[in-house]
Formats: structure tokens, sequence, C-alpha cells
């Protein structure tokens, strides 16, 4: 039901636990956030309210200047630990969370099976994820070009953030049908399903369109293309403050 996320030079959790914090009022009943530091995805997701989130996490290895973090209102699977959001890919090198809906996830699923994926949870949003490293392996593709070819083959509704473990430095941010919003911050930058999260750190934002997807670096500037691999030119908008 709410995303965050950050790349740049600060710690992610306090950012991202914050920023859930700020999308509570969408309603949820799990949060969970992962940080990428050095080659490891550190995952800590619970069902219940971002402050046990906080109590459970806050004294394990929360470090990485790369992260994300969701609050789930479940569709798929009921609200429990396993289920929460991030999701971890087979193999461990992905991390993705997701608001919305992967209508076809259950024929993707049995397929992914035969092919000797595993699943952990009942959820739509693994399906997706381990859509995304299938795709990603058969090619030695770039997680960008893995991500696209994915979501084109998905039926549904979707706000999405994915992170590769092999790859500190960049984010890939995708929706059709739930909104998601980039701040563009200075050496840094924030992902989130509305603008509550981010406007304490930058007023400039990028509206992502539905059908498209950002490539979101650590360093220099972020690239929107189309669903359709178009690129287009970001528009930036100015946060008003109330
Ligand atoms: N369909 C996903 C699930 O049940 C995401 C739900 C959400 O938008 O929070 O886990």
């Amino acid at each position: 039901c709410g995303i965050v996320a950050y790349i740049g030079k600060k710690e992610a959790y306090p950012i991202l636990v914050k920023g859930l914090q700020r999308l509570e009022y969408r309603g949820y009943d799990s949060a969970g956030v992962v940080m990428l530091n050095q080659g490891d995805l550190n995952l800590y997701k619970k069902a219940g309210k971002v402050a046990d989130l906080k109590h459970f996490a806050g004294d394990q290895d929360i470090a990485g200047t790369i992260g994300i973090g969701h609050t789930r209102w479940a569709t798929h699977g009921v609200p429990n630990d396993v289920n929460a959001h991030p999701h971890l890919s087979h193999s461990g090198r992905l991390a993705l969370i997701h608001n919305g809906i992967i209508e076809n996830y259950a024929t993707i699923k049995e397929q992914l099976k035969k092919r000797g994926f595993e699943f952990k949870s009942d959820t739509d949003t693994e399906v997706l994820v381990n859509l995304i490293e299938e795709v990603q392996q058969k090619e030695n593709l770039s997680l960008e070009d893995a991500v696209r070819i994915a979501l084109n083959e998905v039926v549904g509704a979707y706000a999405i953030v994915v992170i590769d473990r092999t790859d500190e430095n960049v984010l890939v941010a995708a929706r059709k049908g739930s909104p998601l919003v980039v701040g563009v911050g200075k050496d840094e930058y924030f992902v989130a399903s509305d603008a509550s999260p981010i406007i304490e750190y930058t007023k400039n934002v990028v509206y992502l369109d539905d059908q498209e997807y950002a490539v979101i670096p650590r360093n220099g500037r972020m690239q929107v293309k189309t669903l359709g691999n178009v690129e287009k030119t970001p528009f930036i908008e100015e946060l008003e403050m109330d």
C-alpha cells in the first residue's frame, strides 16, 4: 500500500522508516525494509505496525545507503511476516516492493515452479520478483532490461521498486495504475507512493506516468522510459509548501 525507497549518501534505514510512518495514513497490515550493503540484502519485515518493525530491526544490521521499504495491504496471502514485503528472488539476488495486484500471477507461478523456482510466500509479488530474476539470468541482462521485459508479461496494476544485490548503484522503479513519485535531491534520490515522505528532503519531484519506469543511479541523472523502451525527458516539478 505504501512505497519508500532511497539511494544516495545518507543512511537509508531512518529515511525509509520515517517515510513509512508518513504513509501510515493510507492503512496497512505489515511493514518491511531491506538495505543493501556490501553485497548483502539485510531484510526486516513484520506483520503489524511500523513501530513494531522499528523495534524488531532497530538493533540489527541496518547499515546501507540504498534501500526500499513497504507497508502492505494484503490482497494475495494473509497478513503475516512471510507475506510482508520486500520479497527476495529465489537466488536472493533481487529485492522488490510492490503496491497493487498481478492478475496473471498464478499462471506465471506454475511456469516458474516447473523451471525450479521455489516460493516462500502466497503473494502475487513474489511471483513478479522471480519472473524478473528468471529473465535477467536467462540472457544475463541488466536489471533495467529484465524489469522492462518481465513487466511486459504481466497483467495488472502495480507500483514497484527493485534493487539488485550485485549493484549498489541503481534503483529501478516502475508503475502502471498505482502512483509513484521520484524525489530528486542533491546526490540523492527518493521514491514514494506520494510526496509526503519526500517533501522534507527535496521539493523537486518527477511523477512517473502510467507504463513508465525510472532508472535511478547513485550518481548522475535519472532516466525515464516507457515500458516500450522509449526514453522520455523527465519533467521535474516543484512541490508547493503548505
Ligand atoms: N498484492 C500485494 C500483496 O498482497 C501487494 C499489496 C499492496 O498493495 O500492499 O502482497
